[in-house]
């Protein structure tokens, strides 16, 4: 068999793999958002079983063989191109899931899909002893995951890996503590300068039909195309890429708050931008897949919060705004908009958190999960301790578990090792904004003239085409010229807040 037929026939087999992942995918899509609650328990079967099928594609002995094969030959030579990247990746892909029984796959997934079900009802009835015994199973099942994988210093690296491949807890929590020790001290300022924004400007009515419209024009001017993809409503927003051309993003609305929706839709758009900027002819293969989630997060936050809470994006949108919400917006200037959107106050929900708080709400979750992995913290004592945590880094304590410990839907997903990928987007964010700003000539210019397609395609260039030929630590090498650093981050939020508070 020449290298050129073995690799052939490797990439046929992952795109099956890949063909039965966004069945998997469709099947979770509609779970979130359209499927009956009394179909739960068979959707568990189906998606179990389908995990189960995935898993035993994934280990196919004959997938070992090739890759085998391919280790050594021509192809494999250049590990960034197409085919070194898709021969290198797929190989450590292939020696970790070799390393897990089919049973504890199938496991994992029905723990996880019952764990979200429990979930559901545990916070809606605010009681958290009826998803108490679905978390100790799930901790249950990730420690034997761990063990299974192995690890060099922290059971915690082993998950991580799942979804910051290559990244080590202690790096993370490295550059972590680096930017609490900044920005503690930012938000003890703002809190200090006894300035409050306008707030109640958001608090209105706005009609949920204007909201969703208004959304949706938004997402299409950012890049976000709607022919490839669609919107939908759930509890817990997300996007799920169902296909090389099929990008599905979900979002919640509040008639008396605008950003829930709003941001969040610019959030998932973001997303969705990532994904349909993957290069189509190599769906379900490394050259065309996300690099991390972390990168994938950077994607959503950029669009999010770098440009979705910028001055000069609103400068283009807020006569928009004024036109869909004219009760609402009658009364309101921009720099007041502006500056609601903008405001700074520690709080209980993390996905309602501001820019200046939301990376201490993961740090939170992320020295939660590492204590329940090691077993210094028991499924028990955890509403406790996340109250004693958001005391300490926050300064406020939930009430209740549904504004507590029951607010993501993370660890009933048998998510664990998740948390820091959304604080590493925030960080890479900044850094790739700041370089992009550098090498546009200054992306206010073009955001204030609602022209977003330069920085799109700036993306698609540096961070979409490239797939995964980097590691996420290399492409912001590359990219940026430096390592990640917290600097940027920072830098941004101070030049944001320092006018609006007067600091
Ligand atoms: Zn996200």
């Amino acid at each position: 068999m020449t290298p050129t037929d073995a690799f052939e026939e490797l990439c046929h087999q992952a795109r099956e793999i890949a063909l039965l992942e966004s069945i998997g995918e469709l099947l979770g899509w509609d779970e979130r958002t359209y499927m009956p609650p009394a179909a739960g328990e068979y959707r568990a079967e189906q998606m179990a079983f389908l995990s189960g099928l995935i898993h035993q594609r994934r280990t196919d002995p004959r997938l070992g063989a090739l890759l085998e094969e391919l280790a050594a030959s021509p192809l494999a030579q250049d590990p960034h191109s197409d085919e070194g990247t898709t021969i290198r990746e797929l190989r450590r892909q292939y020696d970790k899931q070799v390393k897990l029984p089919r049973s504890l796959v199938e496991e994992l997934t029905r723990a996880s899909v019952l764990g979200q079900q429990a979930w559901v009802q545990a916070r809606q009835d605010n009681d958290y002893r009826l998803f108490a015994p679905h978390a100790e199973k799930i901790f249950h099942l990730k420690r034997q995951q761990a063990a299974c994988l192995g690890y060099a210093d922290h059971p915690y690296d082993a998950l991580l890996d799942d979804y910051e491949p290559a990244a080590r807890t202690a790096e993370v929590a490295k550059v972590l503590d680096a930017l609490r020790q900044e920005l503690v001290p930012l938000v003890g300022a703002i809190m200090q300068s006894g300035r409050t924004a306008p707030v109640g400007i958001l608090q209105r009515e706005y009609p949920l039909a204007a909201q969703e419209a208004f959304g949706k024009t938004a997402a299409a001017a950012i890049g976000f195309d709607f022919t490839r993809g669609r919107l939908d409503t759930t509890h817990h927003p997300f996007c799920a890429g169902l296909g090389p051309r099929d990008c599905r993003i979900t979002t919640r609305y509040d008639e008396r708050f605008f950003n829930t929706a709003f941001f969040g839709i610019l959030h998932e758009a973001g997303h969705g931008i990532y994904d349909q900027g993957l290069r189509p002819q190599w769906y379900g293969l490394p050259p065309g897949q996300a690099v991390s989630l972390g990168i994938h997060e950077s994607q959503s936050r950029l669009w999010e919060n770098l440009v979705g809470r910028s001055r000069a994006f609103w400068q283009h949108f807020f006569p928009q705004l004024a036109g869909a919400f004219p009760a609402a917006v009658a009364d309101v200037t921009l720099d007041a908009f502006y500056w609601a959107i903008n405001h700074v106050a520690p709080s209980l929900i993390r996905v309602e958190a501001d820019e200046a708080t939301y990376n201490l709400h993961i740090v939170v979750r992320f020295e939660l999960e590492q204590a329940l992995l090691k077993g210094d913290l028991a499924v028990g004592d955890l509403p406790a301790a996340w109250r004693e945590k958001y005391g300490e880094y926050l300064g406020v304590e939930p009430h209740d578990d549904a504004d507590g410990v029951l607010q993501d839907i993370h660890w009933s997903a048998g998510l664990v090792g998740y948390f820091p990928t959304y604080a590493l987007g925030n960080l890479y964010a900044a850094q790739f904004f700041e370089q992009a700003d550098r090498d546009l000539g200054g992306l206010d210019r073009l955001i204030a003239r609602g022209e977003f397609n330069p920085l799109v395609e700036w993306l698609r260039k540096h961070i979409h085409h490239p797939g995964q030929r980097y590691t996420a630590a290399e492409l912001v090498e590359r990219v940026t010229g430096r390592p990640l650093s917290h600097d940027p981050l920072m830098n941004h939020l101070k030049r944001k807040f320092a006018p609006l508070y007067g600091l």
